[in-house]
């Protein structure tokens, strides 16, 4: 497995930093909103980039670019990952890595090699709705929560994020996630666009005024929490 797409120039990826990101083929969630289907539904048919060319692309950027956001599909199902981070790291990047949180045991392994990581874990809904949420019942809820508790006992840099779908999510969903995730340090709402390259058509974005709904029910367990993508 190796990186299939690639960013060069982000400035909406991690925070303030000017960030570039790379997307890994292959997913073991097929969620229908999913914005990258050619990525998850077909990864054998996605290009290879080679590695060397993106550590000599990264090596004569130090000076422009903060950060390295890793993406996918799933990073965590690429078996050199932890190498690949440390390469990263080794140039001195921030590096920020996305995941839908099914592989607790990488999460740990990758920060008990000291690397420093910014996560961005999906979630996807509240537990009883996961399945049908991710399009799968092939999956391990536990997995999923171990993976949060991880995060946030530990105190590892991390934010929550959920695509908002107006046919999945509801206020009770959010009170079952603000319990879930009680003590998180960031949390994102983020707007749904349909677009050519999701997995599945005719779904419907949550309006605003609903969504600050939302966000009002996980304020009271979760310190940050804050719309995006709804300026
Ligand atoms: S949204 Fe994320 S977790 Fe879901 S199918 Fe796409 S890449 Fe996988």
């Amino acid at each position: 497995m190796d990186f299939s797409g690639w960013e060069k120039l982000s400035l909406l990826d991690f925070d303030d930093n000017i960030t570039t990101t790379l997307f890994m083929a292959g997913c073991d969630f097929r969620c229908p909103f999913c914005q990258n289907s050619s990525l998850v539904l077909n990864p054998k048919s996605a290009p290879t980039i080679p590695w060397a060319e993106i550590l000599d692309y990264l090596k004569k950027r130090t000076n422009v670019l903060d950060a390295v956001c890793v993406t996918g599909g799933e990073p965590t199902l690429m078996p050199d990952l932890s190498d690949k981070l440390a390469d990263i790291k080794a140039l001195g990047y921030k590096v920020k890595l996305d995941s839908n949180g099914s592989r607790p045991e990488i999460l740990r392994l990758l920060i008990n090699q000291g690397l420093d990581l910014r996560t961005a874990m999906d979630i996807k809904n509240s537990p009883e709705k996961y399945a049908m949420t991710i399009g799968t019942t092939n999956f391990s809820m536990d997995d999923i929560i171990e993976s949060t508790r991880f995060l946030i006992d530990n105190k590892i840099p991390h934010e929550f994020r959920t695509t908002t779908i107006a046919e999945y999510h509801n206020e009770h969903d959010f009170e079952e996630i603000g319990k879930w995730l009680s003590g998180a340090q960031r949390y994102f709402i983020q707007r749904y666009i349909d677009s050519e390259h999701c997995i599945s058509h005719g779904l419907h974005m949550v309006s605003k005024e609903k969504a600050l709904v939302y966000k009002a029910i996980l304020a009271s367990t979760i310190s940050h929490v804050d719309l995006r993508g709804y300026d």
